[in-house]
């Protein structure tokens, strides 16, 4: 009865071990992987993260600057982020909001532009000077 006593009084005194959720609510750990998000404005779209998602979420278009995620598809492993070579792909430790739709991420960027190759020099006898322009009007 003592050993009772003494254990309902010390845990009326002692600080609650728990929280009064949700009007207390703890934030998450360091390192917590709780969304995905990319810097669209750095990213080059070469399309690492698709070839490296392992729930192949991910859908880059180089042309069209697109770059597409399905969060609902996401196991949230890091393996993109992980191998983005412009680290424009991060790990937020927030989660994303409830939605009743299960949309896609749809990020437009700029579409990176191929560098065409330099136009061969036109004819010219080797060694010859290129002709000057002289400005003159017909
Ligand atoms: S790996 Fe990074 S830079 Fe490449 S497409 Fe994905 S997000 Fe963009
Ligand atoms: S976190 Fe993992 S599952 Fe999610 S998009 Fe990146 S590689 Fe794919």
């Amino acid at each position: 009865m003592f050993t009772m006593t003494k254990n309902v009084v010390t845990n009326l005194l002692r600080k609650s071990s728990t929280r009064l959720y949700p009007v207390e609510v703890r934030g998450n750990f360091d390192g917590y992987r709780g969304r995905l998000d990319n810097k669209i404005e750095d990213c080059i779209f070469c399309g690492m993260c698709q070839r490296k998602c392992p729930s192949q979420c991910i859908a880059v278009d180089m042309k069209a600057g697109v770059w597409e995620c399905d969060p609902y598809a996401c196991v949230y492993c890091g393996v993109c982020v992980d191998h983005c070579p412009t680290k424009c792909l991060s790990m937020s430790k927030e989660h994303r909001k409830a939605t009743p739709g299960k949309d896609l991420i749809h990020l437009q960027g700029t579409p990176r532009v191929k560098k065409k190759p330099a136009a061969p020099a036109p004819d010219a006898a080797p060694g010859a000077a290129p002709e000057a322009d002289s400005g003159e009007t017909a």
